[in-house]
Parts: C-alpha cells; structure tokens; sequence
C-alpha cells in the first residue's frame, strides 16, 4: 500500500484511505510538494508523466493560489484536483453538475484505493448519512457533491466543522447565463466559498469563450485567480464534415467502419432522434436513443449502458453528454449541423479522451443553416444578443465550408495557430481551390435580378433553367440568366451556394422560408471586380463509389493493436471483474491500459507495474487476473 511506513500526522488519526498524506505533525510536507505529486502520481494513478497543463496547475494549487483551469476535454483535468486532494490532510470537495457523472469518478477513485465518496439524492437510503459520518470523522479524501446539496445550510455547517482545504468546481461554466449549459445552483457557490473562509479554490471548464472565462472569474471568485489556458487542440480526434447527401447513407458507411466501438450520434431533435435510433437498431446495430423528451428511467437506462458496456451507440440531441467522461468512445457523429463551433468542439471533444485515435464526422446542409438562423431570429433574446448568435453561425458555416485544413480554421477560432494537420479529411484528401468566379456571377445575378427576394431552390432552378411553376409565375423564365447554369447538377449549384455563402458574398434573410441577399462583397464579385475561389468538391462532388462520402480517414478506426486476439480476451475478462463490481469497464483498466498489456505482455507484477494505469491499488486486485490471462494467451500471432 502506498503510504506505509510513512508517518502520519495526528491531523489523519482515524483516516480510513490508505494515502496517509505524508504530512509532518507540524503541518509541512515531507519532502517537496511536486516531487510528492510525482510520486504519487506513479504510485496511485499508474500515470508516468503529466499531460501538458495539468503540472503547472498542481503546482498553483500546491503552492496555495486560486486556479481557474480553461482545458480541453480530455485533457486531464480531473486529476488536477484527484491529485492534490491526497497531498496533505482535510478534505477536497468537488462540486459536480450531474449525478452520474459523480458516481462514475467516486467509482474511478475508489477502484484506485482513494476514499472518495458522493452526497445526492439518488444515494440509497442511509448512504448520505454514512458519507456525513466520514466527513465528520475525517476520513475522506475527496467528497464529490451537485451545487444544490451544497447549498443546504446542514451541509455548509457540516463543511465548516470538517475543514475543508480545497474547492473544485468542475464544469464551472454551468454558472453562465450566457451558455446552454446554466445552471442557478452554480450562483450560489461564490457564497459557499465564502462561508469556508475563502477556501482555496480551483474552477475548471473545457470552455473556450473568453466571455465565458471572465463570467467565471467575476461569480467564483472574489479576488482573480491565476488563470490557465491550455491548448485546445485533440490530435488524435480525426476531423471530417460532409455537406449531407443521403445522411442515414453517409452515417452507415462511416459506422461499418466502427462495428464494436463505442460511440454518440448526435440529432437536431427529438424525433430525428428517435428515428435514427431504430433505423440502426434494425440494421442490428446497438444502438439508443437518448433525449430530453424520454421518460427519465429509460433515458438513464441508456445512458447506464452506454457508460457500462463496449460497444453502444447513443444516438441523442445535444441533451446527452455533459460530463460524461467515459474515455474510450471512439467516434462522434452529427447528422444535423451543430449549433455553434463551441458546440461542435465540445461535442466531439467526447470522442477519444484516452488519447488514442478517435473519428467524427459531420454532416450539415442550407437546411440546417435555414433553421439555425430561424431559430436565433425567433430565440427572443436581446438584439445585441441576436447579433453575436448570428456571427458564430457565420463562423460555423465558414468551417464547414473550409477551403483549408479544419483544425486550422477550428483552432483560429480559438486563437491558436498551427500548420496543417494531417488528420482531417481536407489534409487528407486533399482539397483543391479552384476560380469559381463565373459560376459565382452566374449566381450572384440571379439573385439580383429577382429583387434578392427568393431561397436556394428558385434560384438554383432559375440557373439550370428548369420552367418551374413559380418561375413561370413570376415570369423568371425570361430573364437573361434562366438557363445560364444547365451545366451542373442541383447538387453542384447547392454547393456553389454554400461556398458564396461562407465566402460572406451572400446572407440569409430568413423571411418567407428564407432569401438570399447580396452583400458588398457579392456584388463585387457579380461586377468581376473581385476573384472567387471556391472549392472543387464544392461544384464538382466526389462520384459516390468511391467512398468518400464519409470522410476518408480509414486508419483512424483502427486501434494501435498489435495481438487482436489477446487484447479482445482481455477485454472480455475486463468486463466480467467490472459486471461483478457493478462498475462500468473502464472503471477496472481503460482501453490504453489492455493494449499496453498486450504489447507487452508482462509475466510479473513488477512488470506490470510500468504499464500505464495500473497503480497500486489496481495492481493488488486486479494484477494476478491479468497476468493470468497473459500467461495463457497463445504465443504472440
Ligand atoms: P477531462 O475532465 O479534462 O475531460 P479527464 O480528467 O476525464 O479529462 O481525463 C481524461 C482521461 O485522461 C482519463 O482517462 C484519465 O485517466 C487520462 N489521464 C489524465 N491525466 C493523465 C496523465 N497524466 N497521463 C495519462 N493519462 C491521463
Ligand atoms: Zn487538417
């Protein structure tokens, strides 16, 4: 057991975890705070080496600062505050949004030999108050509990006679009113944190919106932390959008790639949702839905298995997600276009949080464009509100519709530079900028010359010059333009659409089903005194036998395995360890642990304590399984 042998200060009598913090009786620490982290760091977690970021937040906390952490999701942010909660005696609370969410990570932490526990309300009769009980006797580490159990004056009382040395607040952007995410409770935390005498306190959120970050500081935090920004980009998350041909088409073709893993679909609604759902259940496919509108022990039903078992597909709205932290989904899907490239980001930033290669693709279409703007037009909100919604569409459809790398164009939109990526499917395949000026004034002056008073469909059949009802009736057929595009498909034109709309030469007026108007730009380029490049797939779309429909990046979907077969055996034994301790898998080893073993192939547990993920406490329970399964496994293929 870690800590053995190590002396215990007074301060830990009773103290039931095994990490006695190695605190002297007058309160310092024995050896140098960092060096501590290190060691337990290998010792508890299993981890080699911190991730980038989160070093430098430990150190600020350790060294007794406020932090708020504004990192990416997968980065690590949980140990952040895992981590310093066994440095050193009292109590770690972590203030969680979601009940689920809470268990997973009081599973997690206790798997690893931490004793961690949750206060709700979905904690069976008389578990709340045995978690009060060992609050009281100070033989916690971490207590995870949601803002409104906090909010309780039991609970503050509580808090304040237990002494609690640190404050975690994850999620932390749930307490703006700005984000889809707002959460009242959350306002009551800058409170708590003062009822704790000013606690030191840690915020965390994958929230990039400088906004947002400032929303944080002022209603957390009465005196400004330090504030850490890391890196927002996910390399190994393979990045493809695809304007929508034959969605459920595309979406299969992208799955086939992907029997057996673990992943989420997401849907603009609940009745898309729906749907899809059985459309891939009757293809055998395991998948469920998961929505708002579902009654909640269905939905919590899903969710569980999702969580638990390899393998399921969740096709869900935008409902689904928050918080979940299940490290090995390997791929996120949108059928519809997300909401914002905040959305997008935090929605893909599901996929792959172990680190090891993940896919997502994308799908949108003028549809959801369309109903994009309708929706903020009639949201209600403030003007000046109405106006940002309708920038970050801009923002969004610009990456749709990106002429270069995507990460590139994602990571500007967060400020950060890089050079091509080389995991996304325009670094992939390759994409070819081509001068699209005359199809853009062929275009451009059929939406002028009907008074920039009609949608893509007119408009696109005015240019092929199809004799429509409508055209006749308002007399378009005649215009000089009508027919002026019978070159190109429906399709193309469509294409050519987007691309004027991305490039800002066209908005959209969403009166009357949708208009397009013309903007400076548009006109500049109608008048041919301004160049447009466009891309070629954009005109010319991909012939469809080709596969390509989905976002070539094949190696993508395959984990770095070596022995297949022994890495499958694993699995299986992981999953009956985690079904007899009613924890979902990767509770027991992650992904990366099992491919490591089955590199590797340790026959000891020595050997076996390198590998990464397997701490101690792991080590002791489930080493000998493991090793076990090793020895048995046929000779390396
Ligand atoms: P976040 O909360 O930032 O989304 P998590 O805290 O859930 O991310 O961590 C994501 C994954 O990364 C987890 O599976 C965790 O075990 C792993 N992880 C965290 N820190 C490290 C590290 N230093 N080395 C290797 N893996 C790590
Ligand atoms: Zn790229």
């Amino acid at each position: 057991m870690v800590g053995q042998g190590e002396p215990a200060a007074d301060l830990n009598a009773g103290r039931k975890t095994p990490f006695r913090p190695s605190v002297k009786p007058d309160g310092r620490c024995m050896r140098k705070p960092m060096e501590e982290a290190r060691a337990r760091l290998r010792a508890v977690f299993g981890l080699r080496d911190f991730r980038p970021g989160q070093e430098a937040v430990i150190a600020a906390l350790l060294a007794g600062e406020d932090v708020l952490a504004v990192m990416p999701t997968g980065s690590g942010k949980s140990l952040c505050y895992q981590l310093p909660a066994l440095l050193g005696a009292g109590l770690t609370v972590v203030v969680s949004p979601l009940i689920a969410l809470m268990r997973d990570q009081v599973a997690q932490m206790r798997a690893l030999g931490v004793a961690a526990a949750a206060l709700n309300s979905a904690n069976p009769p008389g578990e709340n108050r045995r978690v009060v009980e060992s609050v009281r006797a100070g033989s916690l580490a971490l207590l995870y509990a949601a803002p409104e159990r906090l909010a309780m004056p039991e609970t503050m009382a509580l808090l304040r006679a237990s002494g609690v040395r640190l404050l975690a607040i994850d999620e932390a952007h749930c307490v703006s009113r700005w984000g889809h995410d707002f959460r009242p409770e959350y306002l009551s935390l800058g409170a708590l944190r003062a009822a704790l005498g000013g606690v030191r306190t840690i915020a965390l959120t994958a929230t990039a919106d400088a906004a947002t970050r400032s929303e944080i500081e002022r209603k957390l935090f009465d005196r400004p932390p330090r504030v850490f920004v890391h890196g927002f980009d996910r390399p190994n998350i393979g990045l493809a959008m695809r304007a929508k041909r034959h969605a459920e088409r595309q979406l299969l073709a992208f799955l086939e790639r992907h029997a057996g893993h673990s992943g989420i679909i997401y849907c603009a609604s609940r009745k898309g949702t729906d749907a899809l759902a059985r459309a891939l259940a009757a293809r055998d496919l395991r998948a469920v839905p998961y929505h708002a509108g579902m009654d909640k022990a269905a939905r919590d039903a899903n969710q569980d298995l999702f969580l638990r078992e390899d393998g399921v597909v969740v096709v869900a709205t935008v409902a689904f997600g928050m918080g979940i932290d299940k490290p090995d989904v390997r791929f996120v899907c949108h059928a519809n276009m997300p909401q914002t490239i905040e959305n997008y980001y935090q929605e893909i930033g599901r996929a792959g949080r172990d680190g090891l290669p993940a896919e997502t693709l994308t799908l949108y279409g003028l549809d959801d464009m369309r109903l994009r703007r309708v929706q903020i037009e009639e949201s209600g909100a403030a003007e000046e509100k109405k106006r940002i919604e309708h920038q970050r569409l801009t923002a969004l459809i610009a990456l749709c519709e990106a002429p270069r790398c995507r990460r590139e164009t994602l990571l500007a939109y967060f400020g950060e530079r890089t050079a091509p990526c080389g995991n996304c499917d325009l670094c992939v395949d390759g994409i070819e900028v081509v001068d699209g000026s005359v199809e853009a004034q062929k275009l451009l002056s059929a939406v002028a010359r009907t008074g920039e008073r009609f949608g893509t469909e007119h408009i696109v059949a005015l240019v092929r010059g199809e004799e429509t009802d409508r055209l006749r009736r308002f007399g378009h057929h005649r215009l000089p333009t009508f027919g002026v595009g019978a070159d190109r498909s429906k399709q193309e034109w469509r294409g050519i659409v987007r691309q004027l709309y991305a490039a800002g030469c066209l908005t959209l007026e969403i009166a009357d089903h949708g208009r397009w108007r013309m903007t400076d730009e548009g006109r500049a380029v109608m008048r041919g005194q301004r160049r447009f490049e466009m891309r070629r797939d954009a005109a010319t779309p991909p012939r469809p036998k080709r596969d390509r429909a989905t976002g070539s990046t094949p190696r993508a979907a395959a984990l770095p395995v070596a022995d297949e077969a022994l890495f499958a055996e694993l699995k299986a034994l992981r999953r009956r360890l985690a079904a007899e301790e009613d924890v979902p898998a990767y509770v027991v080893f992650s992904d990366r642990t099992l491919i490591e073993l089955a590199d590797a192939r340790p026959a000891t547990r020595d050997a076996m304590r390198g590998v990464h993920g397997v701490g101690a406490a792991k080590l002791e329970k489930y080493g000998d399984a493991f090793l076990a399964a090793i020895a048995a496994a046929p000779p390396r293929p």
